[in-house]
């Protein structure tokens, strides 16, 4: 199988980088993405990624 060099393959799909956090506000743990994350149980800002 040689596939190098190109084709016309629709790469467009980004993966959802999803990371795992914690609250400290009720101990909550979650996965989340992006800048400002929330606990979605108690919405407090105070989390923390594990
Ligand atoms: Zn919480």
């Amino acid at each position: 199988m040689c596939s190098a060099g190109g084709g016309d393959f629709d790469l467009e799909i980004e993966q959802l980088e999803l990371e795992r956090y914690k609250c400290n506000e009720c101990g909550n743990k979650f996965d989340a993405m992006g800048e400002k994350v929330v606990c979605p149980s108690c919405m407090s800002e105070n989390v923390v990624k594990i």
